[in-house]
């Protein structure tokens, strides 16, 4: 079946709010091999990208930095087209979510969706300072999550349950600038009717393509919609047509730069951006797994409300752990892409090599600088870089470059193994499977080492200079074929190798299928270092940048945590006597105590101890109580205070050294 085209490929935004980490590279680099490939197989797709740019907490950070959001943008749009340029991520174009052009194609399909009748007004309480007199949305509210009664920002339960939350669903909100507890006042603000297209995204999930992840999350969610406000009170952002106070929501104007950064890019090229995304097309987004609802749900169903192409696959990448850590800047598990990598002399195409080998697309992916020691050393200069190295090495030395052909062609042999190679790499971009790829050209390498070894050149040339030349014309083969097979991951490193080869033209523009093209003869040069050992010394001091970055979070994390005496002098802790004690029905760890604390009536306390103590040797106890903890149900009973227990292998209560009168304070 002949490839659909025409192509068009995507990678999720990046937030115009922060530098570019390794985190960022998983979602990128995947795309930027994705679309060589793609190239390679003689297609010819497009790929945009660009910054993200409104949204709430650009507003605040440009607000804490005292620059206009505008400026704040502008740098880091810079830095990530840069490092992206560095990590040789080719766009072909690479856009603003803020240019007239995304403007404009935004408020036209909130129009379109507005005419078709899928955006409907309704009046919603919403936090509002009244001391700074403006509305609060998003990340300008901090409260308590109505689900799971975590602490939350004012559209994320980013610490607990991790839901979505809607305008004015946060409770107990207090204002993030100056910190006053919020109204709550009434707005007219507009939604976009997703709940109308449930029929639609059920048929339409069964059709689409990509990463497992991606759609089995989506099918599930598909089932119970929920109709999104698209308005916020702001200033920077894309107007909300007819409406001066409102914006719209930052997840609609973020993926309709995909089609903006389009039209730019036909604009500039002399195409049609409608070929994309008003006919039938291919369109393939790679996002991070962490955007998939805005993808699979909100995105086609805007797409299909104001009558665009939809999008043909998604693919979701896995997360990243440093150093078998949950990534988190805030506590210094992070990497970053210019300071800690490339400022420090590493090569870009081997961080590409890791990210594509380590692991399967949609699996955790850890970065460990030990771990990217032994991948360059043990494949990429022990087995890829050798096999290239000694085979250009010895035709040079004895032949002066790649020998003429006599007799016969390439061995049928290594045909065999390059055309496995070749169709296990070609099949692996049809699963979004890049580690099949590296692993096919590896093993493409390590056979060719094995080859070379078994066929002993050094022998043969002092007995047959003809048969040596056939076995030299043979590795130099393979050598041509890795060059193109593994271009799409190490492009730079592989047009050096190329280019030691004497090969006509860039790597870049070779097709898969020349892989078996037999190699022309031609002089060569001694062949130089493709793949360099990195040395102990040098992880070493990668890993002491990560572990200081990672103490300086921890100190900076305790001092913020450090309290005052009157803090202290809040909690009212109180010396009492276990009366009584029982099992609560339904609960194997919780016990159910009352507490004599010199009070008329003893305190009921719900205790995590059921584990560690029986009930029965607990009355007489003296205990240590929090007395005035705000009461809680638990398995429906309430407990009026908190028991003090050390934590090291469940439960150890304490006590005093000996019997206090019950209700003894202590200080
Ligand atoms: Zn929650
Ligand atoms: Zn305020």
């Amino acid at each position: 079946m002949p490839p659909k085209e025409p192509v068009l490929v995507t990678c999720g935004l990046p937030y115009a709010n922060g530098k570019c980490h390794i985190g960022h590279l998983r979602t990128y680099v995947p795309a930027d091999i994705f679309v060589r490939a793609l190239r390679k197989q003689g297609q010819n797709p497009v790929f945009v990208c660009g910054s993200d740019t409104h949204g709430t907490p650009i507003v605040v950070n440009a607000e804490e930095e005292k620059v206009t959001p505008k400026e704040l943008v502008s740098k880091y749009h810079n830095h990530f087209e840069q490092v992206f340029k560095s990590m040789g991520i080719n766009f072909s174009f690479y856009g603003n979510t803020d240019s007239p052009t995304s403007h404009a194609r935004t408020t036209s399909i909130v129009e379109a969706l507005i005419a078709n009748g899928y955006v409907y007004p309704k009046t919603i309480r919403l936090a509002y300072c009244p001391k700074d007199k403006r509305f609060l949305p998003d990340r300008f509210v901090e409260g308590i999550c109505p689900y799971c009664g975590a602490s939350a920002r004012g559209d994320e339960c980013d610490q607990g349950c991790g839901k979505h939350l809607e305008p004015g669903e946060i409770k107990s909100a207090k204002c993030r600038i100056c910190g006053t507890t919020a109204e709550y006042r009434e707005q007219e603000h507009f939604f976009f009717r997703l709940s109308a297209f449930a029929g639609f995204l059920v048929d339409y999930l069964e059709t689409l393509k990509g990463t497992p992840n991606a759609i089995n999350y989506a099918k599930e969610w598909a089932k119970d919609l929920r109709d999104w406000c698209i308005t916020r009170n702001l200033e920077w952002g894309v107007r909300f047509p007819g409406h001066d106070d409102l914006v719209v929501y930052v997840w609609v104007d973020a993926p309709i730069g995909y089609i903006s950064f389009t039209e730019e890019w036909a604009a500039w090229q002399g195409e049609d951006w409608e070929k994309y995304w008003r006919r039938d097309s291919r369109i393939v987004h790679f996002i991070g797994g962490d955007i998939i609802y805005h993808h699979c749900i909100f995105w086609p169903a805007m797409l299909q409300g104001a009558g665009y192409t939809l999008p043909s696959d998604v693919v979701a990448s896995g997360m990243l752990k440093i150093e078998d850590k949950k990534f988190s800047k805030s506590r210094g598990y992070v990497v970053w892409v210019d300071e800690d990598y490339l400022a420090k002399g590493f090569h870009p195409d081997l961080l590409r090599y890791y990210l594509a080998s380590y692991t399967s697309h949609t699996k955790d992916l850890n970065f460990s600088w030990k771990v990217f020691q032994e991948k360059v050393n043990n494949e990429l200069v022990a087995v890829l870089g050798n096999f290239i190295h000694r085979t250009v090495h010895f035709a040079h030395a004895n032949f002066g470059g790649i020998p003429e052909r006599t007799g016969g062609g390439i061995d049928g042999e290594v045909i065999d193994a390059i055309t496995r190679a070749k169709a296990e790499v070609t099949s692996s971009f049809d699963e979004y499977e890049f580690k099949r790829l590296t692993d096919a050209v590896l093993a493409l390498a390590a056979w060719g080492n094995t080859y070379f070894q078994s066929k002993e050149p050094w022998q043969l040339i002092k007995k047959d200079r003809e048969q040596c030349a056939a076995v030299l014309r043979n590795c130099l083969q393979i050598s041509g074929a890795i060059a193109i097979l593994l271009e799409p991951v190490l492009p730079s490193k592989m047009e050096e190798a190329w280019g030691m080869l004497g090969q006509d033209g860039s790597v870049h523009d070779a097709l898969f299928d020349d892989a078996v093209k037999e190699i022309k003869s031609r002089a060569l040069e001694k062949p130089s270092v493709l793949f360099a050992k990195i040395e102990d010394s040098k992880i070493a001091e990668a890993e002491a940048l990560l572990s200081s970055r990672v103490k300086a979070a921890e100190s900076k994390a305790n001092k913020a945590s450090m309290i005052a005496p009157e803090d202290l002098a809040r909690l009212d802790l109180r010396v009492g006597t276990v009366i009584k004690a029982e099992p609560i029905k339904g609960s194997d760890k919780l016990l159910r105590l009352e507490v004599d604390i010199g009070e008329a009536v003893p305190r009921q306390v719900v205790a995590g101890i059921a584990k560690t103590h029986a009930s029965s040797a607990l009355p007489g106890t003296q205990v240590v109580l929090v007395a005035n903890m705000k009461p809680a149900k638990l398995f429906g009973v309430e407990s009026r205070g908190m028991v003090l227990a050390a934590d090291e292998n469940g439960a150890v209560l304490l006590n005093p050294q000996t019997p206090v009168k019950n209700g003894t304070k202590i200080k």
